[in-house]
């Protein structure tokens, strides 16, 4: 990890969670990074929508920030169902994740969509946080690094810097399946989305890439530790704040 970026380890807990059961592990959570008067990392939690005003309450004053896990492209409108940008950001979001690759799969997202809505978090003042990944299929057909520079030029938003965009490299078979790539592989994927970057932005030394898939507790300090790495994207171990904290700690 380096010293140049600030680790973020974030929890995305997708399609899991309600008032009742949420709430306590949101308190745990804040209550365990209130014992780090000087955290070293930032902290995540990326609720359901409907969580995020009422988890937004329970972490303010904290170092604890919420983001939503998907906005519209659009400000406004005629979009039955779908929460903008500017809504996260009124009930309290910090960040959102676009092009998670369960939306790219589950709803037909291109990597113009995406960027349109990683651009909606930017107009908004959120923290735009962009996944890309390949399929076990590309992976098997050594095209891994052809599939992350399309998704990286094409998903990446016009106006994007260190401060307001995130990279999240999820290899989408390592996503809830228990498999990780090994951090040889992981090193080679950050390194390249690194070098997009830096053709893309010019100086991209600052901005964060993230790990996502399958981390947990045993095996995030491996992955934290791989050059180029800067935090991680984290599914089934952020439902439980005692499952999370061992991860948030191998960066605070
Ligand atoms: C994710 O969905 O972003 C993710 C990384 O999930 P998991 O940690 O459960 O593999």
């Amino acid at each position: 990890m380096s010293k140049q970026r600030r680790p973020l380890i974030a929890g995305n807990w997708k399609m899991n969670g309600l008032a009742g059961s949420a709430a306590p592990e949101l308190q745990e959570l804040v209550k365990r990074a209130g014992e780090h008067s000087d955290p070293a990392c930032d902290i995540l939690i990326c609720p359901p929508a409907t969580l995020i005003d009422k988890m937004a309450g329970l972490a303010k004053g904290s170092a604890v920030k919420i983001g939503g896990q998907d906005c519209h492209a659009n400000e406004s409108g005629a979009h039955t169902g779908d929460i903008s940008a500017e809504m996260l950001k009124d009930t309290g979001a910090d960040y959102c994740i676009v092009g998670h690759s369960e939306r790219r799969a589950d709803h037909g997202e291109s990597n113009a969509v995406v960027k349109a809505k990683a651009e909606a978090a930017l107009r908004a003042g959120l923290t735009a946080i962009v996944c890309v990944g390949e399929t076990l299929a590309e992976r098997e057909g050594d095209k891994t690094l052809d599939v992350i520079s399309d998704q990286v030029r094409n998903s990446l938003p016009e106006g994007a810097t260190a401060g307001n965009t995130v990279i999240a490299y999820e290899p989408v078979w390592a996503i809830g399946t228990g498999k990780t790539p090994t951090p040889e592989d992981v090193a080679v994927v950050h390194a390249h989305i690194r070098k997009e970057l830096g053709s893309l932005m010019g100086d991209s030394e600052a901005v964060r890439v993230l790990y996502g898939g399958s981390v947990k507790g045993s095996n995030a300090a491996e992955l934290m530790a791989v050059e180029n790495v800067d935090g991680a994207l984290v599914g089934g171990a952020s439902l439980k704040a005692s499952d999370f904290w061992p991860i948030v700690e191998t960066s605070i």
